[in-house]
């Protein structure tokens, strides 16, 4: 394992001029509508990054969940190389050798009928809100233009004007009305409010089986069982947003699943796409994605046959099952290593699998400080990456693939950050 120095470390008061010629550029041309660690990263490989200093990090976040199978993972990268020598676009104008079995094939995985490719997480969320609806207009027969869907507070689903038309994040919501009418929101994990807030009007019920951004909020045990005995009982859509949460990260293909559930409709993202390109999709049985006939929905890109070459050797590397074993295991190393840290410079810990919200406390730093602490490894072994999310807590999401020995290094390294 490669360690970073304290004399290569340098850090923010020293970054690099590499660095900050980059952070000018992005300053003066990029859109400010990101606050980045002052990290460039021009390489990664598995579980670690090098920055444009040639400095090496533990990446303790992956891409928010995209890079699950870490940095170009080689069967990820073979199976694009392959159909980028082959055939990369078609639209949907025609059909693609790549579509119907990536379609079978995940569908397979997630033990539903029918897929509908899309490109990005937020393009799942709405693409399962427009199939909801309908649902609810076609089958459960709502009168027209009165479908309700009810939602959680504090998720996260994405940055469209209806997926922000329902957030409670005054950030991600300011400025950007008018809002898209017929959502309630609910608090996370209070099935009794859930049940309260459904109406016949209700065509869907939108939740995260984890809440990634709000800080790996795991719900009560039995909230979710409750949520989809709800759903049942009033003839609405459980539509579980595993954009984040699913394939892999707890630890299963699906942490819905994994709760002993199952939801009517999934929606996957994120490390769907291998973290090569974007790749989403809604997954349902028939009686629910059939409701959309041609020229209803659509995208250009949706079920490209380069995404869907990706998508596949992503559905086959969680189908041998082994990797999921190991991310049951590494989670629990994790977790057992972040426990002994409350009351040593943090409050709380929560998660499951290789995911982890911890709360700094107060009296040490912000979750923001904590997480260039672990990006500058001074004094410790080794830099690590990690991001703050709502002020006091710093998200660890690392690869699966992460061995026993980073996961350990990347715990030191956080026990010293929060000194
Ligand atoms: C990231 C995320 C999304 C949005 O995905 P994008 O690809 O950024 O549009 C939606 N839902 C959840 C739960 C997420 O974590």
């Amino acid at each position: 394992m490669t360690v970073l120095a304290d004399s290569q470390a340098g850090g923010a008061q020293a970054a690099g001029a590499r660095t900050a010629a980059h952070a000018r550029l992005m300053a003066e041309h990029s859109a400010h509508n990101y606050h980045p660690l002052p990290v460039v990263i021009a390489g990664g490989q598995g579980a670690w990054v090098t920055d444009v200093e040639g400095r090496r990090y533990l990446d303790f976040l992956a891409g928010y969940s995209a890079l699950n199978f870490g940095h170009r993972h080689p069967a990820l990268t073979a199976a694009a190389h392959r159909q980028l020598d082959r055939v990369t676009l078609t639209s949907r104008a025609f059909g693609n050798d790549q579509l119907g079995p990536f379609c079978t094939e995940l569908a397979a995985l997630v033990g539903k009928q029918m897929v509908l490719p899309m490109n990005t997480g937020a393009e799942a969320v709405e693409s399962g809100l427009k199939v909801a609806r309908k649902w609810g207009y076609d089958v459960k027969g709502v009168p027209a233009d009165r479908a309700r869907v009810v939602v959680a507070a504090e998720a996260f689903h994405g940055r469209t004007i209806s997926v922000v038309s329902f957030s409670t994040d005054p950030e991600a919501r300011g400025g950007f009305g008018p809002f898209t009418p017929g959502f309630d929101v609910v608090p996370y994990g209070d099935a009794p409010a859930l049940r309260a807030a459904i109406t016949p009007e209700t065509v869907a019920v939108l939740l995260e089986p984890i809440q990634g951004e709000a800080g790996v909020i795991v719900p009560p045990a039995g909230y979710l069982a409750e949520v989809r005995e709800i759903c049942t009982a009033s003839n609405a859509l459980y539509v579980s947003d595993e954009v984040q949460a699913g394939l892999g990260r707890t630890g299963h293909v699906l942490a819905t699943r994994a709760a002993g559930v199952d939801a009517d409709v999934y929606l996957l993202g994120k490390a769907l796409g291998g973290g090569i390109m974007p790749v989403s999709a809604v997954v349902a049985d028939a009686d629910v994605l059939g409701v959309l006939k041609p020229g209803q929905h659509g995208s250009t890109f949706g079920g490209n046959p380069l995404a869907c070459a990706v998508g596949r050797a992503v559905v086959e590397l969680l189908e041998e099952g082994s990797l999921l074993e190991h991310t049951r295991a590494m989670g629990e190393i994790l977790h057992e290593g972040l426990r002994e840290l409350v009351g040593h410079g943090a409050t709380a810990v929560r998660g499951t699998g290789l995911w982890a919200g911890v709360d700094v406390d107060p009296a040490i730093g912000t979750g923001r400080e904590i997480c260039e602490r672990l990006a500058r490894g001074v004094d410790a072994a080794v830099g690590v990456l990690a991001k703050d999310t709502h002020g006091p807590t710093v998200r660890l999401s690392p690869p699966l693939v992460i061995t026993e020995a980073e996961i350990r290094a990347g715990l030191a390294a956080l026990r010293t950050a929060l000194r």
